[in-house]
């Protein structure tokens, strides 16, 4: 793929559309109020995107301006991915929906009948008057401070979990990473990885439930408090690594042990497909003066998405390729190392 980002044919302020419009038009746009219940800043109720019944797995923040579903879909996000994931539409194509239901002003350019997309949902269209004026975001507070070094470890955790293994993970990944499965804890049934600030210190753990979770049940947990957006997995070591290859940036820690694995010591994992402030802070003094940032995101949307808005912002001081792997598999996880290579090859 191309060098940094693609120019789009029309410019749409992501962040405008996200401090402008609430999530509680959104979810009263779509006829969801009366499914939750309201106490102070939260709303909770069966999640409406992956059409769950427990009533307590989705979870909203009013004054944050974000959903979460601690259930199957496991989703989360703000008012444009809500859109994004309900109507099954691009991410850019959702922020032009939003602009279209409840930002006239920013659609007068656009004659009237080529609206994105019919939804096939058939509540009413808003009324020109908002149910509330939306909360005024400010920066996302999840990408602020770090976490603390953590007070405790996860004692006897068992490196020889067939799921690990299942994962392609070698003996002698696991034993260097301290990875393994927890019987008892905060993470009890799930396989925990560390997660290492710069400096080397265990600030969290990722918890990964091995294979296909109870259903009602996400795929990964965390311990409380830690907040995954504030780290960048295995930048301890990557900093280490030969400064003259590029810095390999990916989504999750299994694609990054994986890549490690392959002889790529200087890959780093955001831990999901968008960039926080901080982890782009982090990855541009990883990669200091000179080195390449590559971005190996997943082939699907949200990883495009993700890799684009990275690129924009890493591109300011680091030359940033997105890499796009699709042509051989949809996560990094599942490539060979001749894929990688020749995916790196310059033009
Ligand atoms: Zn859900």
């Amino acid at each position: 793929m191309s060098t940094s980002t693609a120019p789009h044919s029309a410019f749409v302020d992501f962040k405008e559309v996200k401090s402008r419009v609430g999530i509680l038009q959104v979810l009263e746009r779509y006829d969801l109020l009366g499914s939750l219940k309201r106490a102070a800043d939260r709303l909770s109720g069966p999640c409406p995107l992956h059409k769950g019944t427990n009533p307590t797995q989705f979870r909203v923040s009013v004054s944050r301006n974000c959903f979460n579903c601690f259930g199957t879909c496991g989703r989360g996000g703000n008012v444009i991915d809500f859109v994004s994931l309900r109507e099954g539409i691009s991410f850019r194509d959702a922020a032009l929906l939003l602009q279209e239901w409840f930002m006239p002003d920013k659609v007068t350019n656009r004659p009237v009948g080529t609206a994105l997309r019919q939804t096939t949902d058939a509540s009413p269209r808003p009324s020109s008057q908002p149910l509330q004026p939306p909360p005024t975001v400010a920066d996302d507070p999840d990408e602020e401070g770090e976490n603390p070094p953590l007070s405790f470890a996860l004692k006897a955790l068992k490196p020889d979990h067939p799921y690990l293994n299942e994962r392609g993970l070698t003996e002698a990944t696991i034993a260097s990473y301290g990875i393994g499965y927890c019987a008892r804890g905060c993470l009890r049934g799930h396989v925990a990885i560390p997660i290492r600030n710069r400096a080397g210190a265990v600030t969290g753990y990722i918890g990964r439930w091995p294979g296909e979770p109870p259903s009602g049940q996400g795929k990964y947990k965390l311990p409380k408090g830690f907040r995954k957006s504030l780290e960048v997995f295995n930048i301890d070591r990557a900093v280490n690594a030969d400064a003259s290859a590029p810095l390999l940036v990916v989504e999750g820690v299994f694609d990054c042990l994986h890549l490690v694995q392959l002889g790529f010591p200087a890959t780093v994992a955001i831990l999901g497909s968008s960039l926080s402030s901080r982890q782009e802070l982090l990855i541009r003094e990883a990669a200091g003066a000179g080195r390449p940032v590559h971005l190996l995101f997943d082939a699907d949307e949200a990883g495009r998405r993700g890799a684009s808005e990275a690129a924009s912002r890493l591109c300011r001081s680091s030359i940033v390729r997105i890499i796009d792997i699709g042509g051989y598999h949809p996560q990094p996880e599942l490539l060979e190392r001749t894929q990688v290579e020749a995916l790196l090859k310059p033009f």
